[in-house]
């Protein structure tokens, strides 16, 4: 019975996986079976421990298969003056690989999105506010990095709203021209923002 045979099981789980449809499935678990049994059996070990291990840190509610708070919020040597809120724990490792942030993160979980029912109880705006009443009173920056799409605006201004009482500073992500680009090819929603948010060069002060 093909529903009881391993490699079908496998090929059926595999094609679960988000962006990878039926085909994708067959060929990934041939490549498995054909050319790498040893990935096979680490990928299985690693599957199964952080399924098991696999948790919200309590600090930032990043992912983490640490005990306790994650790898970044048990760092010394991060500057626990600067917070940098995002949607999804892919943006920290995004934001980490560019070397240009060495502060805390909170991540969301998601963006508010009314019309799918993703309210503000279904992110961890509740987890924020506290952190920034209680263990991290001393954050000075909120750095706004949500996505530069409808939501991620939506959400970067809900949470500006609810931030400025808090007497900490806040700021966004800038967000225009991809390095390499080409402006004929931009969209105008980019362009008119990366030109509203021009910044200094030299001695010259836009207005
Ligand atoms: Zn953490």
């Amino acid at each position: 019975m093909a529903g009881t045979d391993p490699i079908a099981v496998l090929v059926k789980q595999l094609s679960r996986l988000p962006g990878i449809g039926e085909r994708t499935a067959q060929r990934l678990a041939h490549y498995l079976l054909n050319e790498n049994r040893d990935l096979m059996k680490s990928l299985a070990k690693a599957l199964e421990s952080t399924a098991e291990k696999a948790h919200e840190c309590p600090r930032c509610c990043n992912l983490t298969a640490q005990e306790g708070v994650c790898r970044i919020c048990a760092n010394p040597k991060r500057n626990t003056e600067l917070l940098c809120v995002v949607a999804r724990p892919e943006d920290v490792n995004a934001i980490e690989k560019s070397n240009e942030y060495s502060g805390l993160y909170h991540v969301l979980h998601g963006t508010l999105a009314p019309l799918s029912g993703v309210g503000p109880e279904q992110l961890r705006v509740k987890a924020l506010m506290s952190r920034l009443m209680g263990e991290d009173a001393g954050v000075s920056e909120v750095v706004l990095a949500t996505p530069p799409t409808v939501d991620g605006e939506a959400t970067a201004l809900f949470l500006a709203r609810n931030l400025d009482q808090s007497g900490v500073r806040l700021s966004r992500i800038a967000s225009g021209i991809p390095v390499g680009g080409q402006l004929q090819y931009t969209d105008k929603v980019t362009l008119a923002r990366a030109l509203a948010e021009r910044r200094e060069i030299g001695g010259f002060r836009p207005v």
